[in-house]
């Protein structure tokens, strides 16, 4: 049984503040048993407070980007350990924000991946198509691509990765993808990840689905068999919103 797991991309919004309060509003909307994995990814100057506040709570403390260097003069930038020293236990990598805004390519998302993954950094790997693409017919050959770019010779056991499937189109636009395409898809990449890794290694990897998830489609989104949680941008500004999309989308 593979635990749904929900994570929040709050992107770059909330002051310190702001964090605090969301959480101890998510907190009072609980309780949170445990039995989905629960992860917010804040900006970088809300991570310390964020995490020392979920201490000791279901409740983990991701990063939405670092840098793949130890240290040095990078000016501007985190590196992995640094995310550590506040507490942090995920990182996002490969989002499409950070793809097209940042330049972000296939050579760079590998190297993130295996810092990460040495430090023991729990990476939530983006992939997914844009609209051109899908609508060009492909969607899989574009997603396979850049899982194989970025694992490259990479082995991560299951519990130390998992995979958020993110049509760009979906991202940000209120047009969710379909449950038929958003399966399909990770589906997909479950079968590409049996290839590569082996039955058992690939049926026990988190899926995700992001792409306007929200309250009212969680449902029928969390409910398809190749679909192990969320990762949220929009809703997950609203601390009730979230709440919401976790006690939906956990129902079985
Ligand atoms: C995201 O940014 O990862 C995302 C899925 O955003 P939204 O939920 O707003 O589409």
């Amino acid at each position: 049984m593979r635990k749904k797991v929900f994570a929040a991309n709050w992107k770059m919004h909330k002051t310190r503040p702001e964090a605090v309060g969301f959480v101890d509003e998510l907190m009072a909307a609980g309780p949170w048993s445990g039995e989905a994995e629960l992860i917010i990814c804040a900006p970088f100057t809300a991570l310390a407070e964020l995490a020392q506040r979920m201490h000791n709570t279901p409740v983990k403390v991701g990063a939405q980007n670092f840098y793949y260097e130890p240290q040095g003069a990078f000016t501007g930038e985190v590196s992995a350990s640094m995310l550590k020293d506040v507490g942090c236990t995920h990182v996002i990598i490969g989002h499409s924000e950070r793809r097209s805004l940042f330049a972000e390519d296939d050579g760079v998302l590998h190297l993130k991946l295996k810092t990460a993954l040495e430090e023991s950094l729990i990476p939530i790997f983006c992939v997914g198509e844009s609209l051109e693409q899908r609508q060009a017919g492909e969607a899989e050959a574009v997603v396979r691509k850049q899982l194989t770019a970025a694992l490259g010779e990479l082995f991560p056991r299951p519990d130390q990765w998992m995979i958020a499937y993110e049509p760009v189109w979906a991202i940000g636009t209120g047009v969710t993808a379909s449950p038929q395409d958003a399966q399909a898809m990770c589906k997909f990449i479950r079968s590409w990840l049996a290839e590569r890794y082996g039955l058992a290694n690939a049926a026990e990897i988190r899926i995700l689905y992001g792409g306007s998830v929200k309250p009212a489609n969680a449902c029928e989104l969390m409910i398809l068999p190749d679909v192990d949680g969320a990762l949220i941008g929009g809703a997950s500004l609203e601390p009730l919103d979230f709440a919401e999309i976790v006690r939906r989308g956990s129902l079985d």
